[in-house]
């Protein structure tokens, strides 16, 4: 697939992107425009390359098969979404943002979802809906690894070094440049951005 049809597909002319918006979260490192820029193409380009696409998912596969063996609790409290209120940060990968705007763009997904889209601020994520995952089928490997189970919180810290170093390892062998960033950060280089920050 062409870098001109994935960004059609990913929504360079779509629902989901607008223009690279001036919005930055006090989030450190930050990236320079320059680095967004790079950093969005390098993600269209990806989500645009079925391998890619395919690694992601299978990489999916191999956490969840982790996950079942060691049944962490998961209370459905939605805290884990709401960063700033928990002090926490989602960071996401290059080929894992490319792997979730394609699905995004690609997939249906209820009214609820666009709704909470726009009445979005900023703080916390942006799909979560009445306290859950909107997203769920495609969440970034973060929120996939992450319980608020406190007994697994050793198990947690383990499980994702050693995974985020295969993700790594991921974009090397499938020549994708790596970014790691903050979840709001990485979505706003796709032109996802809280509306009233949006240019038009
Ligand atoms: S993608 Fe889903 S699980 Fe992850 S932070 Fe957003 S709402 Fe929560």
């Amino acid at each position: 697939m062409s870098l001109k049809k994935a960004r059609d597909i990913v929504g360079g002319a779509g629902r989901i992107a607008r223009q690279l918006a001036p919005f930055q979260y006090t989030i450190s490192p930050m990236l320079d425009s320059t680095q967004m820029q790079t950093l969005r193409d390098a993600v269209y380009r990806a989500a645009g390359t079925a391998q890619v696409r395919e690694a992601v998912a299978d990489f999916y596969r191999q956490v969840r098969a982790d996950v079942d063996i060691r049944r962490p609790v998961c209370n459905a409290s939605g805290r884990c979404c709401r960063f700033e209120e928990f002090d926490h940060r989602l960071f996401v990968t290059t080929i894992e943002l490319a792997a979730f705007v394609y699905e995004l763009e690609m997939r249906s997904w209820p009214a609820e979802n666009e709704s909470a889209r726009a009445k979005w601020t900023g703080g916390g994520c942006p799909f979560q809906v009445a306290g859950l995952c909107g997203v769920h089928p495609i969440r970034p490997f973060g929120c996939r690894i992450f319980f608020c189970d406190p007994g697994s919180g050793p198990w947690q810290q383990e499980q994702y070094e050693r995974r985020h170093s295969q993700l790594k390892a991921m974009h090397q062998a499938l020549g994708v440049p790596y970014f790691y960033v903050e979840w709001r950060q990485g979505l706003a280089a796709m032109g996802i951005t809280p509306p009233s920050l949006s240019r038009t």
